[in-house]
């Protein structure tokens, strides 16, 4: 089956990474290396941006009386640690990985290069960007909406945990909270929904990036939303 999309970006927020604890969970990780895999062998290109908040969250760590720069610094680099398992398991499955990442730290990762991460997609490599921005205040999620459009993809897809989609409240406290099967970039702004970054929503708006949001831990999902598959919510 041909897949709609040539190029993707996906987001893969890093609670997932995390079974739901703190660090990684190594048979999380091969499961969704195993299904980025076989998305790679179906011939689609695959860019991944992963989030870091099974390590470190810099506003989390402010409350505890850190200083925010350092607290954010701290959150990137933990995304870089979820980017080199992701990668160590990429690679067993025989798919070829390169991590860039926004910080340098030339024994571990290339520097981001968006030209060079496109010449890899080229080639079949998966390329995972790490490091966030490289710069505090900013989330994976805006991050992954800016490199989505740098290097091209035709869409954004935000693996998420213990949510299948967008929803009016949040479905984790509230019940009777409705899906969104589709919804409008200024939609999901008016209506203030936080499962995404009102920064990520707003720089997809302004250059028309088709974001779709669906449960990551669903075995079998990033195949599906990759094949077009309506599961989740498309931003658009
Ligand atoms: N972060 C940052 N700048 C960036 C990206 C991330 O400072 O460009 C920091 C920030 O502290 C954030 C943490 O890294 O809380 C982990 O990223 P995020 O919360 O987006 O991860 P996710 O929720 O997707 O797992």
């Amino acid at each position: 089956m041909s897949t709609p999309y040539h190029r993707v970006l996906l987001k893969l927020s890093g609670e997932v990474f995390g079974g739901g604890g703190v660090g990684v969970d190594p048979h999380v990780v091969d499961t969704k290396a195993k299904e980025i895999a076989e998305v790679v062998a179906g011939g689609t290109q695959v860019s991944i941006v992963v989030g870091g908040g099974n390590f470190f969250r810099g506003a989390e760590l402010q409350q505890s009386g850190m200083d925010r720069d350092r607290a954010d610094y701290m959150g990137m680099l933990g995304t870089v640690m979820n980017c080199l398992a992701l990668q160590d398991f990429l690679e067993k499955t025989g798919t070829p990985t390169r991590v860039q990442t926004a910080i340098h730290m030339a024994q571990v990762a290339e520097p981001y290069i968006p030209r060079r991460a496109e010449r890899h997609m080229e080639k079949g490599r998966v390329v995972i960007f790490g490091a966030g921005s490289g710069m505090p205040y900013f989330s994976t999620d805006t991050v992954a909406a800016q490199r989505a459009l740098e290097i091209g993809a035709d869409a954004l897809l935000m693996g998420k945990q213990g949510v299948d989609g967008v929803y009016d409240r949040d479905p984790a406290k509230d019940s009777s909270a409705t899906k969104f099967d589709d919804l409008t970039y200024d939609e999901f702004l008016a209506r203030d929904l936080k499962v995404a970054d009102a920064t990520a929503v707003a720089m997809a708006r302004d250059n028309d990036l088709r974001m779709i949001f669906f449960n990551l831990e669903t075995p079998g999902n990033i195949g599906r939303v990759v094949n077009g598959e309506p599961i989740g919510t498309t931003v658009h």
